[in-house]
């Protein structure tokens, strides 16, 4: 039997997550980018005792509750890539991810109940639950929207560099960066990962959900042309490039009411052998539709 997935539910469990995240970069006064994470961690550490190091590939971060304390250790073999600020923002992540099991309850009492150690692979890698929320968590901490939605929604159609830019002031990943934009922009936009050709998952934003344009097409090859000929410009996935195209929202969102023009930015990510596609549509093609 097909398993049931309530996704209702899910995206519930994630808005939580990121609002809760949001709530503690303004507890912590964080008025302007970038949110570090570790001067959370520095505030907290009467109850916090954190450890940067060279973990290998045992994990992303790991946390445990050891009484009174919790031990977050975070993994910084990322920082060999090269990166602005103290850590690279895979790093940073890390943190803010970790920081999720710690501020949310049912995390917490999860780590206080078993005194087992949970070990995280971050930025929108898992499939569960419990780290989806804490991924979610990061990025409301790390891109809270009062900073990041005025930065955001100035214009339909933001170029590639315009986007780095806005990455690069809040020291984040650009996939957080993306995530985080299609969850924020008031435009018909989607963030979507895919791996040897197929659509793995993906995010649409409020004014696709409004045209009733929910999901991406989750497992589906991906049949536009345009992503075709950038994703056979560089098979082995050796190192990062991006790019950009264009096609039809039908190939990539479960939607077939209207055809949809879509504007395509590509960025490889060889670490994870994932194309990321950031997609945009003219929100005037959406002005008849949003009845
Ligand atoms: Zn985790």
């Amino acid at each position: 039997m097909a398993k049931i997935v309530d996704w209702k539910h899910i995206y519930y469990e994630r808005q939580l997550a990121t609002e809760a995240g949001e709530r503690i970069a303004q507890a912590y006064n964080f008025s302007t980018p970038p949110v570090d994470p570790l001067k959370i961690i520095h505030e907290e550490r009467r109850l916090i005792h954190a450890v940067g190091d060279d973990f290998g590939d045992a994990f992303d971060g790991r946390i445990k509750y050891i009484g009174p304390r919790f031990l977050i250790c975070y993994n910084t073999r990322y920082d060999t890539w090269p990166h602005t600020g103290s850590h690279h923002s895979k790093v940073q992540f890390t943190i803010g991810h970790e920081l999720g099991h710690y501020f949310l309850d049912e995390h917490r009492k999860i780590l206080v109940s078993t005194h087992t150690a949970h070990g995280s692979r971050t930025e929108f890698v898992s499939d569960s639950l419990i780290e989806q929320q804490a991924d979610c968590f990061a990025s409301g901490l790390l891109m809270p929207s009062s900073l990041f939605r005025p930065l955001i929604n100035k214009k339909n159609f933001p170029s590639i560099d315009e986007i780095k830019k806005v990455r690069q002031s809040f020291q984040v990943s650009l996939i957080g960066t993306l995530v985080r934009w299609t969850q924020l922009s008031d435009f018909p936009c989607a963030t979507i990962a895919v791996r040897n050709g197929v659509i793995q998952f993906g995010w649409v934003s409020e004014a696709f959900r409004r045209i009733g344009a929910y999901r991406v097409l989750r497992g589906e090859s991906v049949e536009g042309r345009a992503f075709r000929r950038f994703s056979g410009q560089d098979p082995s996935f050796s190192k990062y490039r991006d790019g950009s195209g264009s096609g039809v929202g039908l190939n990539w969102l479960d939607y077939s009411q209207k055809r949809l023009d879509t504007l395509e930015h590509y960025f490889v990510i060889p670490y994870t052998k994932t194309i990321w596609v950031f997609l945009i549509v003219d929100e005037n093609d959406l002005l008849e539709l949003d009845l």
